[in-house]
């Protein structure tokens, strides 16, 4: 692998890695989607990397939108607050949506997209996660019909995740060295 960036602690899913996963992923979502015209909503903004390898993985017809949602803010604690800063351009009524998100970690952020989105009567809402986050003793607030993979309970950043804006442009995923965010 190239040279990993000196704030990454450790590498948890390499290129190779992902790209895998998200090849799996397309391929189970081309099986389920055949004949539906899916439309692909990509959560903003750290959803758009996934998304845009999602897609490719796709072989069945399907459209994209995109909607974001502001949860973390610049830090790495869940707010708690949700506020949609962009919503989509699309009509969703009688269509068949696949949310695409980055990470799932207590699924607060999703469980309140769906409750939004299903109010505008799509004929199905469902998710494509990259991640899960596995959180002893807590099961995130939704359930995924798609999943890439498990991650730790870690503060990861690259293809897409974020930290204060940073590190989105790493083409893997690593854990964040603690020193980075603290103090
Ligand atoms: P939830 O509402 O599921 O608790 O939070 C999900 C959102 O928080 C994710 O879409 C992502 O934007 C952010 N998030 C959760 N865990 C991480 C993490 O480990 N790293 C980064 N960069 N963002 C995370
Ligand atoms: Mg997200
Ligand atoms: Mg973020």
């Amino acid at each position: 692998m190239a040279d990993v960036h000196e704030d990454i602690e450790s590498v948890i899913l390499s290129e190779e890695d992902i790209e895998a996963i998200v090849k799996r992923m397309g391929g189970e979502i081309s099986r389920d989607y055949d004949g539906k015209n899916p439309l692909i909503i990509a959560v903003l903004r750290g959803a758009f990397v996934f998304t845009a390898d999602l897609m490719r993985a796709i072989t069945v017809p399907c459209a994209v939108d995109f909607m974001a949602v502001s949860s973390y803010g610049d830090g790495i604690k869940s707010s708690g607050v949700v506020r949609i800063v962009k919503d989509l351009d699309t009509k969703i009524e009688g269509r068949h949506v696949i949310i695409a998100e980055d990470i799932l970690d207590s699924g607060l952020t999703l469980s309140y997209l769906i409750d939004l989105l299903q109010a505008r009567k799509p004929a199905s809402v469902h998710v494509a996660t990259f991640a899960v986050k596995d959180i002893k003793g807590k099961v995130p607030a939704i359930d995924p019909r798609y999943v890439g993979t498990h991650v730790p309970d870690a503060f990861i950043v690259g293809y897409g995740l974020d930290y204060a804006e940073r590190y989105r442009n790493l083409p893997y995923v690593g854990v964040l060295k603690s020193e980075v965010y603290a103090g």
